[in-house]
């Protein structure tokens, strides 16, 4: 990249044959949206993780657009394809094709009108200039701004020039910005993960020392950071900055004790470059699927004393994991529908150890057998005793109907199970 024009106070402007930013690859919605507000006499551009992602050769997921049109500006605008959201963050939705395109109005510096509680921002509809929007973003890599029709970047933080040298950094004091919004350092640690970018020894070092002020952020916030997280491509280096900065305990204090558990340990790992394996070939994940791995050695830690104080199996089961959701909604607000889904797939892994009967087909059809059988084939993973059960449920999802009842009917002699589940099953 070329050295851009330097003029006292004014933004680096990179013009389109100092940078190589795809415009081609931005959603023609996108770009309908940005005219449409440029025509109505208003700026607009495209802004944060798409124009970051376009410059380091990434698909974005998402285009944002900032503006200095208020959110009302954007409903007048916009009409019907318009609703305004958010009370800590005022924002615009745009509703065009399958997509929905998120416009922001330039935040203001003047913190007269911002909401605080104990330096932290409850909620930021001050409205500013586009410098002055720049420098409320988190990272110098989001607060770029892309110029549809002059098909120029223009950088009022020296984010360019970070990206370049691949360095994640931070806008303003880390004290203040991490006060500010504690979801900054969990941004930080994703940011990394997913871009490859470094995150500075310093920051590192403000995030372990800030840590505790995500306590005070509410809940189901912290759980949609903990799912962006968990889906960010790379979360098995970001499961290991998590637990280098100290923060992974924060999200999950249940599993804080079973880190030290090699073997629960591996079947996390395996999960993790599970699911960045799949994020990679383009397939769905799910949140239920990671939140069922990482609580899962602390279910089994109740459901076995509740086996050994003589409670069946299945109540033992549902009794553990009713403790376990409820413990960590403390820290983490799971929704309900994940919770069922997590509850399922640990029920399937007591249902998968009957191998025979009618039981079988049940089983079968379970509306989440697959979630449940991709977590006992990572079990079996770091299992060996468990091999003998993932064999028999991979074989008989393809097995002809015939095959299956002579499977499962065929021995008539009583089989006992043995219900103990753990890491390392007996
Ligand atoms: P991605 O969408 O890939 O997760 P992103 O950077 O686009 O990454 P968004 O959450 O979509 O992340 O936010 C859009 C932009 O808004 C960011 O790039 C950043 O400029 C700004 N932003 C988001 N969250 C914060 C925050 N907590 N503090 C300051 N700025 C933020
Ligand atoms: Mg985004």
């Amino acid at each position: 990249m070329k050295p851009p024009n330097l003029l006292n106070h004014q933004p680096l402007i990179y013009r389109s044959d100092q940078h190589h930013l795809p415009h081609g690859e931005i959603h023609k919605a996108a770009k309908k949206i940005i005219r449409k507000l440029t025509g109505a006499g208003y700026q607009a551009y495209l802004v944060g993780g798409a124009v970051r992602d376009l410059l380091l050769g990434l698909h974005p997921k998402d285009f944002d657009i900032a503006t200095n049109a208020t959110p009302e500006d954007v409903k007048k605008v916009f009409k019907g394809q318009c609703r305004l959201i958010g009370r800590r963050f005022r924002l615009a939705h745009i509703y065009m094709g399958s997509q929905v395109y998120e416009i922001a109005t330039f935040r203001g510096s003047d913190s007269g009108d911002r909401v605080l509680k104990k330096g932290r921002i409850i909620r930021d509809n001050v409205y500013g200039t586009i410098e002055q929007d720049a420098i409320r973003r988190d990272f110098s890599c989001n607060a770029l701004y892309y110029d549809i029709d002059k098909r120029e970047v223009l950088d009022f933080v020296g984010g360019v020039d970070d990206l370049e040298r691949g360095e994640l950094k931070l806008i303003g004091e880390a004290d203040q910005r991490f006060t500010e919004d504690p979801v900054r350092m969990l941004r930080a640690i994703r940011f990394e993960a997913k871009l490859g970018l470094t995150l500075p020894t310093e920051m590192a070092h403000q995030i372990t020392a800030h840590r505790h002020l995500l306590h005070q952020v509410p809940i189901a916030r912290l759980f949609d950071e903990t799912v962006k997280m968990f889906h960010c491509g790379n979360m098995t280096e970001a499961y290991q900055k998590l637990n280098d900065l100290d923060l992974f305990k924060i999200l999950f204090p249940n599993a804080v004790s079973h880190l030290n558990n090699p073997s629960w340990n591996s079947l996390l790992l395996h999960a993790f470059s599970n699911t960045d394996e799949r994020l990679k070939k383009g397939l769905s994940v799910t949140p239920v699927f990671l939140t069922a791995c990482v609580l899962w050695p602390a279910c089994i830690d109740i459901y076995e004393k509740l086996r050994h104080q003589g409670k069946p199996p299945h109540d033992s089961l549902h009794h553990a994991a009713s403790q376990v959701l409820s413990q960590q909604q403390k820290s983490l607000m799971i929704p309900r529908a994940i919770q069922n889904g997590v509850r399922q797939m640990w029920i399937l892994q007591l249902r998968f150890k009957k191998m025979f009967g009618k039981g079988v087909y049940a089983t079968l059809h379970h509306p989440r057998f697959r979630a449940g059988y991709d977590f006992l084939l990572l079990r079996s993973e770091v299992d060996a005793q468990l091999k003998n059960q993932a064999e028999f449920w991979t074989q008989i999802q393809n097995m002809p109907p015939e095959a299956i009842k002579s499977l499962i009917y065929g021995k008539r002699k009583k089989r006992r199970i043995n219900y103990q589940l753990s890491v390392h099953e007996q």
